[in-house]
């Protein structure tokens, strides 16, 4: 994998470190790339709101790449990561991998391809559609130049750039998911042509390089067929396509972590498809991956004694945040024994005291399941000196 930690090739673009970025911030953050005379811009289309459609390409080989993102409003890690590619294109010609990647490859990136999503940080267009589901309806302007980008390209590779539900483990042991994967199915009975089979190899190289710095973090996708989704789409037209889905890390509220992780992951996929060595991974990479599963819970809190007004039970504590990633303002979702529930982390709490103060105050000295709560885990006792909070 190209080092993350040697990711001074991309360094990230400032003006982009939080996870809600607009295209007046992406758009700003590029006016000093774009200048480069290594970068073609070219606009492609309106969104429905007016906000501008545009491509940035990359390299004059003969192998074509189709790379998009945030077609979901709300999901803006992988723009950031583009830009941090664009960043490196723009200006690091003096390095071996530059001139590699502009030498075989032809990389076209539609950066935020939802831009009025963005804006209201939803995941539909403003006209409510979702564009991974309107890729043969064609209904919004944004799937249309998409779809017609594609269709002038004809490139050989896409990428499909998405983040994921963050409450994912990586199979039934793993930990959260970073990052998931997919070759998108050509028909619902799972067929490995020839178009798909590229994306699996493809698939397997990312994972591999994905595996080595996320151990237990990266998992498959499930691979229900979703005729109208663009990478079940442009996989019956041509384009082996990749789906890549982030998720989160502990301790990376903004996603800067994974931001980085993401920018040097694709910079490595490129490297091995312009040296072909991607051809030689293992298939079995792909098709071995754990399943990416959903968790009920955030947190555990587990083997301690709840504290809820003043009363001592032997109880578990189950938390959801309300914002998982940055682990902000939690609820409680159970109390209790919480059997074969699952969470994305656990905390043993054996010989703690954990001192629920419930904030709604509906009625003093009582808590239940919903409750915004504040969370103190004590020792030596329920008056004891605090080891955490939440
Ligand atoms: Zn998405």
């Amino acid at each position: 994998m190209v080092d993350p930690t040697s990711v001074f090739l991309a360094p990230p673009l400032p003006g982009l470190d939080t996870r809600r970025v607009t295209a007046d911030m992406l758009w700003h953050a590029l006016e000093g790339p774009l200048q480069s005379p290594w970068l073609t811009v070219e606009d492609v289309g309106r969104s429905a709101q007016d906000r501008p459609l545009r491509t940035i390409t990359f390299g004059e080989g003969s192998t074509g790449l189709l790379l998009w993102s945030q077609m979901h409003g709300d999901e803006a890690t992988a723009t950031r990561a583009l830009a941090d590619l664009v960043g490196f294109f723009a200006t690091r010609e003096e390095v071996d991998l530059h001139r590699r990647l502009r030498q075989h490859l032809r990389i076209t990136m539609l950066l935020m391809l939802n831009p009025d999503g963005a804006q209201a940080h939803q995941r539909e267009t403003a006209d409510g559609i979702d564009i991974n589901r309107d890729a043969v309806r064609l209904a919004s302007p944004e799937a249309r130049a998409l779809a017609a980008v594609r269709e002038r390209l004809q490139p050989a590779f896409g990428f499909n750039l998405h983040d994921q539900d963050v409450r994912r483990r990586a199979g039934p042991d793993g930990d959260q998911v970073a990052f998931s994967f997919l070759a998108p199915p050509v028909d619902i009975h799972d067929t490995w042509a020839p178009v798909r089979a590229r994306a699996r190899q493809l698939v397997a190289t990312m994972a591999a390089a994905a595996l080595d710095a996320l151990p237990n973090r990266v998992a498959r996708w499930s691979e229900e067929y979703e005729p109208r989704a663009f990478g079940e789409c442009f996989q019956r037209a041509g384009t082996s396509t990749v789906l890549i889905e982030t998720g989160a890390l502990r301790d990376d509220p903004d996603k800067e972590r994974l931001r980085t992780h993401l920018a040097a992951l694709l910079l490595t996929s490129f490297d091995r498809l312009a040296d072909g060595s991607w051809e030689q991974t293992d298939p079995a990479v792909y098709t071995g991956l754990p399943l990416n599963r959903p968790v009920l819970h955030d947190l555990h809190l587990t083997g301690g004694t709840a504290v809820v007004g003043g009363r001592e039970t032997q109880a578990d504590v189950a938390l959801l945040f309300d914002d998982p990633v940055a682990h902000q303002a939690p609820r409680l979702a159970e109390l209790g024994d919480l059997g074969q529930a699952t969470a994305l982390e656990r905390f043993d709490c054996t010989g703690r005291w954990v001192v629920i103060e419930p904030l709604d105050k509906r009625s003093p000295g009582v808590v239940a399941p919903e409750d915004r709560v504040h969370i103190e885990i004590r020792k030596d006792g329920p008056e004891g000196p605090i080891a955490a909070e939440y």
